[in-house]
């Protein structure tokens, strides 16, 4: 079978799905009625659903029946949508006020569901099991967690692991892959400073932490710029400050919060005590006091070089080499498919949704293209033939 050319017979059916999924978008950890769309697609097909101890989300299995070795591999979608009130204007525009499909999971679940029927078609030629997880709450970024937790990389456990997001940077009609550090981790902070308040008249007897906390967020900056090595991707940004109630008094307290993105481990597990003790040192020089408090959110993607190749063979053939792009640089941003990838190796390709104006994810005119369905479906499928072939 041509793959590529029975996912663009099929795109008109997986439009709809795609359409009505993003009519009616459903927040991280409430996709009831998602959950019962997938659900009920697959068992069209005819494929077998396992239990998984989750509210939301779906764990799916199709065994191939080709003799020979036995894999198991893992295809993940994510599936939640954003608090976003959609300004797309369009006929299929959500009907949920301030809940929208802006980061394009529509898309990506109708691209799962579209895998699932190809795959279910050929399963005579393949040996070993794709599992599908329909991962729920992304965007909370606590949904992968949730899903292994609750048993999605339990036997048969998948020697490794692909997923795909949409990318802007992509045009339409391909995919763009890296190899290695593909995504940053996602950490925050926050830092209370505490001083002593008082009349705004005599700052010679209080402690002023809102000028601390202002010396603070600039000493911050010097992170990046004296701290990390130039060639290292980091980010520090400063994205809350908190001070003050009234014009003419001095606060006692100054509160700051922000975001730290690495691309490097090592680098990551640093980052607290460089903040305690340039804020440290900046409080007590000016008098005051302070407490940070540091949460490690999501680790960094790190693509799995040879999950990367076998992705990039299948997709040469099955979508052409001129539609297989070598990104220009990684990203910045983050995804929790990462706690996917701490367990086993694998990889996130992105999807191209193109550049036009609007596009841009998270923003409440994003609509994802229909005509990236069948580039993805051919391509997660094409991937699971050649590792399980
Ligand atoms: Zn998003
Ligand atoms: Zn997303």
């Amino acid at each position: 079978m041509d793959i590529l050319a029975n996912a663009l017979e099929q795109k008109e059916y997986w439009t709809t799905i795609r359409r009505h999924l993003h009519q009616h978008p459903e927040i991280g950890f409430e996709e009831v009625e998602t959950t019962a769309l997938i659900k009920r697609e697959l068992e069209k097909i005819g494929v077998e659903i396992c239990p998984l101890a989750i509210d939301t989300g779906v764990m799916a299995i199709i065994r191939g029946t080709k003799p020979g070795q036995e894999k198991t591999l893992a295809l993940r979608a994510d599936i939640d949508a954003l608090p976003i009130q959609e300004q797309t204007g369009l006929p299929y525009a959500s009907v949920r006020q301030g809940v929208m499909h802006a980061c394009g999971h529509d898309g990506h679940t109708a691209v799962l569901l579209g895998v699932a029927k190809q795959l279910f078609e050929m399963r005579d030629q393949f040996s070993g099991i794709v599992k599908l997880l329909f991962q729920p709450a992304e965007e909370r970024l606590h949904g992968a967690r949730s899903m292994i937790a609750a048993g999605a990389l339990d036997s048969p456990a998948p020697e490794l692991i692909l997923g795909l997001h949409g990318g802007t940077e992509t045009p339409i009609g391909k995919i763009g892959i890296w190899s290695g550090p593909f995504m940053a981790s996602a950490d925050q902070f926050t830092v209370r400073i505490t001083g002593q308040g008082g009349h705004a008249a005599y700052p010679h007897r209080n402690k002023d932490p809102l000028l601390a906390a202002a010396h603070a967020v600039v000493a911050l900056q010097t992170i990046a710029s004296r701290e990390i090595d130039a060639i290292d991707k980091f980010v520090l940004s400063v994205c809350e400050f908190h001070a003050g109630t009234a014009f003419n008094i001095t606060p006692a307290d100054a509160v700051i919060t922000g975001s730290v993105r690495c691309h490097d481990a090592k680098t990551r597990e640093s980052i607290p005590d460089r903040i305690d003790r340039l804020v440290g040192g900046i409080a007590s020089a000016l008098n005051c006091s302070h407490k940070l408090e540091y949460v490690f959110g999501i680790p960094g993607v790190v693509n799995d070089p040879s999950v990367v190749q076998t992705l990039t063979t299948a997709a040469i053939q099955t979508i052409g080499g001129g539609n297989v792009m070598q990104l220009e640089r990684p990203l910045m941003g983050s995804e929790d498919f990462a706690f996917f990838l701490e367990k086993v190796p694998g990889a996130i390709f992105r999807l191209g949704v193109g550049n036009a104006p609007g596009q841009v994810l998270h923003n409440p005119k994003f609509n994802f293209p229909d005509e990236a369905l069948p580039v993805g479906i051919a391509t997660m499928t094409a991937f699971a033939l050649e590792h399980c072939r």
